[in-house]
């Protein structure tokens, strides 16, 4: 369908300062990212932790139907006026994806209510990211797994609710295994955390992870109806006495 406008959000430090980053992200990780979802017929914008109100703005995020999150370093500069509004529209009805590092972003862990740690290792392991609910939107088109030759691990415990849904899990070859693909909803609003992404491997150039994130996208985007219309004070449907005093209900 592809109708979605996507704001596309990176904290945009390692690139920048890191020459062997800048070279697999030489536009950043966010434009990677970007491109994938325009291939795939999607409105993209971006913006970075640098910008003004870190590019998410009232009015910008109003304009977004799904919000993509990258941060690892800088999670801590997020200013608290950015992520309060951010998770209201989530409760509104925003999707919001996020990704690998992002775990520990502010927006995530608020949303979470848990301290979303897990246990890591920097070892280019292979990993699987095996599809365990292939009936899935967010898994239509993928092989039964995406295979990975290096990645950083991600081990359990992942420290977070047990999600509503879970669409991959990944096995790493140092023995690890891990929630890789979760959906969790939170008021109106639908999230996705994803796992892969550490930003020394070209990961998001990746057409199977380009996939996935796409429908990521379409799954997380914000429903016609909310159903706001079915709370509140409300007349009976069927004739009945209502007592004078109805706020002791
Ligand atoms: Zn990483």
């Amino acid at each position: 369908m592809a109708s979605q406008q996507v704001t596309v959000w990176n904290e945009f430090v390692h690139e920048r300062e890191n020459d062997a980053v800048a070279e697999v992200y030489p536009d950043g990780i966010h434009d990677a990212i970007a491109t994938g979802l325009e291939d795939r017929g999607y409105e993209t914008r971006t913006a970075t932790l640098q910008e003004p109100e870190h590019g998410l703005t009232e009015a910008v995020l109003e304009e977004t139907d799904v919000l993509t999150w990258w941060g690892h370093t800088a999670h801590d500069e997020v200013e608290e006026e950015v992520v309060e509004r951010i998770t209201e529209r989530v409760r509104d009805g925003m999707g919001l994806i996020v990704l690998h590092s992002g775990h520990y972003s502010k927006p995530f862990k608020r949303l979470m209510g848990t301290s979303c740690s897990l246990k890591w290792r920097e070892a280019d392991d292979r990993e699987r990211i095996w599809v365990i609910e292939p009936g899935h939107p967010i898994a239509q088109g993928v092989d039964d797994c995406i295979e990975i030759d290096a990645a950083e691990t991600y081990g359990e415990r992942f420290d977070v609710p047990a999600p509503d849904e879970l669409v991959f899990t990944s096995w790493f070859q140092g023995g690890e295994v891990f929630r890789s693909g979760c959906c969790y909803r939170r008021g109106n609003g639908r999230i996705f955390y994803f796992r892969p992404g550490h930003e020394t491997y070209p990961i998001y150039h990746r057409e199977d992870v380009r996939d996935v994130l796409a429908n990521a996208v379409e799954w997380a985007a914000p429903v016609a109806n909310p159903g706001t219309s079915l709370q509140g004070n409300q007349e009976p449907r069927e004739d009945v006495d209502i007592e004078s005093d109805s706020t002791v209900h």
